[in-house]
């Protein structure tokens, strides 16, 4: 059935998110699982499931051979179920997103935020970056404009915001996540009439 998945670093803010759009608890952010929650949201005329999947990254007491399996698994997950998957929810931690990015990339790595990031756009899946926890955060148009420029995207950030969405969900502050990602299930749907 379509859905809208949401993934990222654990820690992040997904469940939070995922709370506030459907009033239910997501509760697996701490162990590598996917749930889908079945539902009938008020953005589309349709039903679509929302599919919380597995956060990666670090997480204290996890190996890191685990680590490694749950973002092997999340990027098999979405590779498997591309067809069906109508927007990408990538969420970052505003806050300390940039610095994680930096730290992976002077080390010679591709950041997982990143690289996911690119894999779903390879795969076709529009993509809406939820920057999360704005709360933490000073200057809001540097940080977004920075994340912009992590993930290729030219400055400045308010031309993207079909892409990247800055939210506080702790406080229930997330309007630009819900109009970004209605953008892209109302093009999609304009597509298949078309
Ligand atoms: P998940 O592991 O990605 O599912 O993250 P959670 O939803 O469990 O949230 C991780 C932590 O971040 C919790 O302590 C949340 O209260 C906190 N958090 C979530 N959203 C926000 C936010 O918008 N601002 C702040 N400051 N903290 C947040």
């Amino acid at each position: 059935s379509a859905e809208v998945v949401f993934c990222g670093r654990s820690n992040v803010g997904k469940s939070t998110i995922l709370r506030e759009l459907t009033g239910h608890d997501f509760t697996t952010g701490k162990k590598p699982g996917v749930t889908r929650s079945p539902g009938h949201y008020d953005w589309v005329s349709e039903d679509f499931v929302l599919t919380d999947l597995p956060g990666f990254g670090f997480m204290s007491g996890v190996p890191e051979e685990v680590r490694e399996t749950i973002k092997t698994d999340v990027v098999h997950y979405i590779e498997d179920h591309a067809d069906e998957i109508l927007v990408g929810v990538l969420v970052l931690d505003g806050k300390s997103a940039v610095d994680i990015i930096d730290r992976h990339a002077d080390r010679g790595e591709v950041p997982h935020d990143v690289e996911l990031f690119h894999f779903l756009q390879d795969v076709g899946i529009p993509t809406v970056v939820a920057v999360n926890k704005m709360d933490k955060v000073d200057d809001h148009d540097e940080r977004l404009n920075a994340v912009c420029d992590r993930l290729g995207l030219p400055s400045p950030w308010q031309q993207w915001q079909d892409t990247v969405a800055p939210v506080t969900a702790k406080r229930g502050s997330i309007t630009p996540l819900t109009e970004a990602v209605r953008t892209h299930l109302h093009d999609q749907r304009r597509d298949d009439l078309l």
